[in-house]
């Protein structure tokens, strides 16, 4: 068991220094040198990465760590989010700041993942915050539970075959998409499936499927993308609508036919 989190399972409460221990062991893993502030901040929803001055924070609200722990049953769902967030850090989201950016929540849950398999987590143990906690960041920019879960798993069983040594097979490639869609300010690609499924790739080249794609009858748009209780639609330009919550409506990206490479 670590010892930079609360030894005794009934023990659901995580302290801002015991989350800087955490966060201190989990950036070590990952062979850099930590500089990350760790604030315990009521104020914030779940958790969350931020930049302040040139201060690179962590902030976490320590009731909701409370209620994980205490429905997952594990100190390593803590970590998990905690190394969620390093992960927007390291990646250097937190440098540009953009509400919508599905791909990079998944690349963090990967790392978490794969972060937590080298702390010596079980795959159980780095899935329960995810499993309790469905939607960590509560915001609509985040995937649903089953695609981010998939992106946990990929960057686990990524740790566990380089602690192998095994060279994991090139992916073939499916590239039968119909469009790939893009949003202002992320810098990934999404593809939408001949099946509908709205899909982002890892570094590997693993897909997973995070929302769908319909063709809307009437109404708004031409097509409609969904993910989670999010909706946008495609006009005929291609442009891709997000409804405010004030009914306005704002273009959030584009979707363009895919052509073969
Ligand atoms: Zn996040």
């Amino acid at each position: 068991m670590l010892t930079c989190v609360p030894s005794n399972a009934q023990d659901t409460r995580m302290s801002e220094r015991a989350a800087t221990e955490a966060v201190r062991r989990i950036v070590q893993y990952s062979g850099l040198t930590p500089d990350l502030t760790v604030r315990e901040d009521p104020s914030v929803r779940t958790a969350n990465a931020y930049i302040k001055g040139h201060v690179r924070v962590i902030a976490f609200n320590p009731a909701f760590i409370t209620t994980v722990l205490d429905s997952s049953k594990t100190n390593w769902a803590a970590i998990s989010i905690l190394a969620h967030e390093v992960a927007h850090h390291l990646l250097g989201h937190t440098l540009d700041p953009s509400t919508l950016r599905p791909g990079d929540e998944l690349a963090c849950d990967h790392y978490s993942g794969f972060i937590l398999f080298s702390m010596g987590a079980s795959l159980p143990e780095s899935l329960a915050a995810i499993e309790v906690a469905g939607n960590p960041h509560g915001t609509w920019s985040h995937p649903p539970k089953h695609a981010r879960s998939a992106a946990i798993e990929q960057g686990w069983r990524e740790a566990e075959r380089l602690r192998a040594g095994v060279v994991a097979a090139p992916i073939a490639l499916n590239d039968d998409f119909r469009f790939v869609v893009r949003f202002v300010g992320d810098r990934s690609t999404y593809y939408v499936d001949r099946s509908g499924a709205l899909v982002w790739f890892n570094t590997q080249a693993e897909p997973i499927a995070f929302g769908t794609f319909t063709e809307t009858p009437k109404a708004d748009g031409v097509y409609q993308l969904n993910w989670e209780d999010q909706s946008f639609f495609v006009d005929r330009n291609n442009a891709i609508w997000r409804r405010g919550e004030h009914g306005l409506q704002t273009i959030v990206g584009r979707m363009e036919a895919y052509a073969r490479p």
